[in-house]
């Protein structure tokens, strides 16, 4: 029988997970407390979620250390291991709607893309790392004479997963995919604003057949159960994603407790530099506004800032601007919205005051304001239209920090040089894009552009085979391919004597 009911009715009508979720089964927080989850498109209480703490992190930790010294899961063949995984990225698939539907009612993200792109996404991650595990061979190392030297790729033991809320989904499975794929056991700490699909994805794993304790869900506040996490005494390596501030607390945490490895993956303020030799400006049009109000700009890799080339800027701007007032911004479950809310009241907030700063810095071409014509029920809705400065000074606030919402800074340059060095003039490396027609200049100036990841001719370039992250205060660690399994792993040197 076919649902008649809308997506909303569907994703009102699921029961989510709202309690921690600590060697095998869900639990209430050690002293009772909760906290709500929104919906960001119309304000309202979805659930009361466990408010875990430090007390709660102690009994996370202590069943993930229980369950990596079984040896159920870290001794497992990587055969073992891989159908476990296998099973896991079938029930993700097999449970879709669900996830996709809690992942846009609790985070605002559009329906037609977390059915579309991050359900399956997180899928095929988990269905990658399961693939790669039983393929990657140690060393051999070339002592010479009898003697044997072997190095081995060992599980560290337990990791804390600490992640953001604008992949909720995909940005557990970067991290757990690679990590229980080399054997460790995890704690997931989601962020607040999100936490109901870490939650489902946690009791999919025990049904794949995850052993109990070997990944532990613990929800709640940054300052409390992110906290308590940073500082554990026996947690032996951190995998965080988020802001360049917190990140930065995590490594204080490590100095301050048992020197935990630490590995970041945080903020960015990426360069999207347009040459005048393109022909198809159009196309690098189009890509310039998606790049910037994809996920109403809450990418890390978001391409805030567009340095274009004084012969095409006033196309390129018109252009822009054109699109940025033509997106359909509304409700996150309605199929034909391009860009849904903002993640909470708060970020909209953040995100509204710069506006407000540009305003007094830049020219507002589009945008800036919350649109008009939204259904009632949205009239709590965090939304803000697509927003456009143009002529913004380098120097200037909303060019130079991290926004994490759909507001662009347009920047004009003449030079090649110039325009290097204006990307390369911020404290953040994590991506940027080249737009050229020309293959050595696509060449010479990718080469000399300080970011994680280059995209020549698109934007936000990414797949599971190749690293992403950052150089300077965007980080240091890289998610995905198998240099992943660099911060999941230890190498270990055994020798044999002649
Ligand atoms: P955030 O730093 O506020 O929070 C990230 C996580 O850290 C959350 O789980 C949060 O609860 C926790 N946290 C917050 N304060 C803490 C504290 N004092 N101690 C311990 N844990 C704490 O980031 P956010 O607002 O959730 O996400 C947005 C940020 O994430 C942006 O800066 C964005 O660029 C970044 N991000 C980076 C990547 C990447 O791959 N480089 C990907 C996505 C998002």
């Amino acid at each position: 029988m076919t649902d008649t009911r809308t997506l909303r009715e569907r994703a009102a009508a699921l029961q989510p997970r709202t309690e921690l979720y600590i060697d095998g089964a869900f639990v209430p927080a050690a002293d009772g407390r909760t906290f709500e989850t929104r919906d960001p498109g119309t304000g309202r209480v979805i659930a009361e979620i466990a408010r875990g703490g430090q007390a709660d992190i102690d009994r996370a930790v202590v069943a993930a250390r229980r369950a990596f010294d079984s040896g159920a899961w870290s001794d497992a063949t990587p055969r073992e291991r891989r159908a476990v995984l296998l099973a896991l990225a079938d029930l993700i698939e097999a449970n879709g709607e669900e996830l996709a539907l809690l992942e846009s009612l609790d985070g605002g993200k559009l329906y037609s893309q977390t059915s579309t792109e991050d359900i399956p996404g997180t899928a095929a991650i988990f269905r990658w790392y399961a693939e790669a595990l039983d393929k990657v061979y140690g060393e051999v190392a070339p002592t010479g004479g009898d003697d044997l030297a072997i190095v081995t790729r060992e599980p560290l033991g337990v990791v804390g997963a600490v992640i953001p809320w604008n992949y909720p989904l995909e940005m557990a499975s970067w991290k757990l995919a690679p990590a229980l794929a080399a054997g460790n056991s995890v704690v997931l700490k989601p962020a607040e604003e999100t936490p109901l699909t870490a939650l489902r994805l946690a009791e999919l794993a025990t049904e794949a057949g995850l052993p109990q304790g070997v990944l532990n869900v613990v929800t709640g506040y940054g300052v409390e159960a992110g906290q308590a996490l940073g500082r554990h005494p026996d947690v032996d390596s951190i995998a965080f994603t988020g802001s360049t501030g917190v990140g930065r607390m995590f490594l204080e945490y490590a100095g301050q407790s048992n020197m935990k490895q630490v590995w970041l993956e945080c903020g960015g303020k990426s360069a999207n530099l347009i040459f005048d030799d393109v022909a198809d400006l159009d196309t690098a049009i189009d890509f310039a506004a998606q790049g910037i109000f994809s996920l109403s700009g809450q990418v890390c890799s978001a391409n805030s800032r567009l340095l274009v080339q004084r012969s095409v800027y006033d196309r390129v701007v018109e252009g822009v601007v054109a699109r940025a007032k033509a997106l359909r911004v509304g409700d996150q479950f309605d199929e034909q919205a391009e860009m849904g809310p903002l993640v909470s009241a708060t970020q909209l907030g953040r995100v509204s005051k710069y506006v407000e700063t540009g305003r007094t810095e830049a020219t507002l071409a589009a945008g800036g304001t919350r649109p008009d014509a939204l259904a009632t029920e949205l009239a709590e809705g965090s939304f803000l239209q697509p927003t456009v400065f143009t002529g913004v000074d380098p120097e200037a606030t909303i060019a130079v920090e991290e926004i994490f919402g759909p507001v662009l800074a347009i920047i004009p340059f003449d030079t090649e040089e110039e325009a290097i060095a204006l990307a390369n003039a911020s404290e953040y490396g994590l991506a940027a894009s080249v737009w050229t027609d020309s293959l050595r200049r696509a060449r010479r100036v990718s080469r000399r552009l300080q970011a994680g990841t280059v995209s020549v001719n698109t934007v936000d370039a990414l797949d599971v085979t190749v690293p992403f992250g950052g150089v300077r205060q965007s980080g240091f660690g890289r998610d995905l391919s198998l240099h992943a399994l660099d911060k999941f792993t230890s190498l270990k040197t055994t020798w044999f004597a002649s």
